[in-house]
């Protein structure tokens, strides 16, 4: 363990880490269903499913069958130019999954991108249209959609990205109608919430080609959930005045909040939506942006100058496309929402005990997640991203063999779907465990 872990000091800059501050990775030999091994042997149960992306455990064997097949056909192959069964295939899928008009499905490699196309394409679209003066995006607080410029711009949100502030394009953010188990005064805030949306609308409408939003809940920008009904008034009210509508749903996608996509649950359907993480079951990087055929239609023309351009290397690669293929089959072959159903019923009854909880507040369970605030009163350690606090409990939950990451004060599990009830009891006492630490 230790030779790799210099190696890897000497060597890496890993995301998202003070490498000043923080302790030192722990070095992986391999990962199986729910569980990860260090090189020592030691067992971590991954209950934040390696950042939201793996769905049906790690190493599932029909996963890497399809893998190793599609290995043996092509693993790769330009995408200008030429198609393949797996790319068409998954396009199919996920348009006859979605439904209505969402039916033009562009690749790309990873959740950032997909955001970064949809983006661009609203833009475009617009100065395809005519109507070149629409040029803004409307974003929520706490929103995040990824680390590239687009996305940070609509994801600005989220607090990560103020020290490129000066760099990101214009973007109007509203407040989120977030929610939680016991919460009285939801209506309220919904209210105010689309209040202040018709508000930007009034004051800028025209300039606007596009809302981008997370339905049912914000990830990293802090577990925050939110109602159906909240989205569809956004949806409503966007729609009302021209606006495209995005719905990102990166992280909501693929049954982590019970249905397959979140906004099946919220009797709408949006302009273009954006998938990543789940798609490939979490094994290796893909994305597309689904597009309503409506917009596809306005970049069509006699010559190059409404096409978009836009393209990666590894666009619509084979062998992550015939991985996401065979991921969407198992989810009807291994009948998964029912797995999730069962797994969200025991996150109900365990939040019940949360709910008394004196360092606890803002319980809420959605699908396989589970999430609540941590109180600390007027300690205020609440808001960082990496406060000392939530430090302090990563390391004690791995001490713990359990893989729970803290976002500042929000602590949450999002499990693989294949978490036995064991693993997920085990998981609930580490929590409550963590929280003597407070
Ligand atoms: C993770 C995430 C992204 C970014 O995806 P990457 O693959 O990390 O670039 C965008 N939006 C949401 C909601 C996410 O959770």
């Amino acid at each position: 363990m230790t030779d790799l872990i210099s190696r890897d000091k000497e060597y890496i800059w890993h995301p998202f880490t003070q490498h000043k501050t923080e302790c030192e990775p722990i070095a992986l030999s391999h990962a199986k269903d729910a569980s990860l091994f260090d090189v020592d042997g030691n067992e971590i149960i991954d209950l934040i499913s390696s950042w939201w992306t793996i769905t049906h455990g790690h190493s599932h064997p029909a996963i890497n069958d399809a893998m190793m097949d599609q290995a043996n056909k092509m693993s790769h192959v330009m995408f200008s130019g030429f198609t393949h069964e797996p790319a068409v295939q998954i396009a199919e899928s996920l348009s006859h999954h979605l439904g209505g008009n969402l039916s033009k499905i562009f690749f790309s490699d990873n959740g950032s991108t997909s955001v970064e196309v949809a983006l661009k394409v609203a833009y475009q679209y617009w100065q395809n249209k005519g109507e070149a003066q629409r040029t803004n995006f409307i974003a929520f607080d706490g929103a995040y959609h990824g680390d590239t410029f687009g996305a940070m711009a609509v994801g600005k949100g989220s607090g990560f990205f103020t020290s490129f502030d000066e760099l990101l394009c214009q973007v109007h953010t509203v407040p989120y109608g977030e929610t939680w188990l016991g919460d009285n005064e939801v209506q309220t805030r919904e209210d105010t919430a689309i209040t202040a949306l018709q508000k930007t609308i009034d004051q800028h409408g025209d300039t606007i080609a596009a809302i981008i939003m997370e339905p049912l809940f914000q990830g990293a920008g802090g577990m925050k959930f939110c109602r159906p009904e909240f989205v569809k008034r956004v949806v409503e009210t966007a729609r009302a005045a021209g606006i495209l509508v995005i719905f990102d749903e990166i992280a909501t996608g693929f049954g982590r909040t019970g249905s397959l996509f979140a906004h099946q649950q919220c009797d709408v359907k949006p302009d273009m939506i954006c998938l990543s993480k789940g798609l490939t079951a979490g094994t290796l990087p893909l994305s597309v942006t689904v597009i309503d055929a409506h917009i596809f239609d306005a970049f069509l023309g006699d010559d190059f100058s409404k096409a978009l351009a836009h393209g990666h290397s590894f666009t619509g690669n084979p062998l992550a496309c015939s991985i996401a293929n065979r991921s969407l089959a198992l989810f009807e072959e291994e009948q998964t929402l029912e797995r999730i159903r069962a797994i969200e019923a025991s996150h109900q009854e365990f939040a019940q005990e949360l709910l008394s909880h004196s360092k606890v507040k803002h319980v809420r369970v959605c699908g396989s997640l589970l999430a609540f605030d941590i109180d600390e009163g007027d300690k205020g350690a609440e808001g960082s991203y990496k406060s000392e606090t939530s430090l302090k409990l990563r390391d004690f939950f791995l001490a713990e063999g359990l893989n729970i990451r803290p976002l500042g004060p929000v602590v949450y599990l999002m499990p693989p779907y294949s978490i036995t009830n064991e693993q997920l009891k085990q998981g609930y006492e580490g929590l409550l465990k963590g929280l003597e630490l407070v």
